[in-house]
């Protein structure tokens, strides 16, 4: 049975790795039903990740090898409809030295995985959906994370414009974060400098912001004050190049 085998593996994997294990260990799947067309679907987890080569960019996003960011709202692989995931009806579980919520079906054995959302996808979805706050910036920030990742890895260079409903996405979403908070201050600036409002990116990040996003901060400052709109990744390098934010 394909879940018993993963859980399997996980285990071994992690003793195999030891007790300082930098592996991530992925953990049994859950399997829940498509609130459209009721199909079964499999949503992966994990039991343990860290942040072991991760990579961490300017506008927020963290790809973390050991740490996958598996997404809340993705489409069917049946319909297509896209699904928050844990939002949908669970049909079976099992934790770790529990028994399950109910019996495998060994119909699921062969699920196809649930997809990534394409930008267009969650633009669309944004745009045409009534949405909690924090529904609609999870939707907003994956579809401008999107919209960055052809720029992640290019040293130099600029970015081709943004087009019309790109922009509005960063627009909707600038708007929909509360700068009380300094991660939201962050991406609002960096927003702003993603549009080219740079005196507005400065004066979002004129005070200093918390330990944890100064660093991010400096980096921004720097690119803002060369007028750079490009999304860049948050490493010493970066500091570096833009000059002043030693
Ligand atoms: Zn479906």
């Amino acid at each position: 049975m394909k879940t018993i085998t993963r859980i399997l593996l996980s285990l071994c994997l992690g003793h195999l790795m030891g007790a300082g294990a930098l592996a991530m260990i992925p953990g049994p799947p859950v399997i829940r039903e498509c609130p459209g067309c009721h199909q079964a679907l499999e949503q992966l987890t994990i039991l343990s990740g860290n942040l072991n080569g991760a990579k961490t960019w300017t506008d927020g996003k963290v790809m973390a090898p050991m740490l996958p960011d598996f997404p809340l709202l993705a489409p069917c692989p049946h319909c297509g409809v896209l699904v928050w995931i844990y939002e949908a009806r669970e049909l079976w579980r099992k934790g770790l030295g529990q028994p399950a919520t109910s019996e495998w079906n060994e119909a699921w054995d062969h699920l196809k995985l649930l997809a990534l959302p394409s930008e267009k996808a969650l633009l669309d979805y944004a745009t045409t959906n009534k949405l909690t706050t924090e529904k609609e910036v999870y939707v907003r920030l994956r579809a401008w994370w999107l919209a960055n990742d052809p720029y992640r890895f290019k040293e130099d260079g600029d970015r081709l414009a943004w087009s019309e409903v790109q922009r509005a996405n960063l627009v909707a979403l600038a708007s929909l974060l509360d700068t009380k908070q300094d991660h939201n201050r962050h991406l609002k600036a960096e927003i702003a400098r993603e549009l080219g409002n740079f005196a507005e990116c400065e004066k979002l990040l004129s005070d200093e912001l918390n330990e944890k996003c100064e660093q991010t901060a400096k980096i921004i400052r720097a690119l803002a004050a060369n007028k750079e709109t490009v999304v860049r990744e948050v490493r010493k390098a970066s500091l570096d190049r833009s000059g002043d934010a030693k």
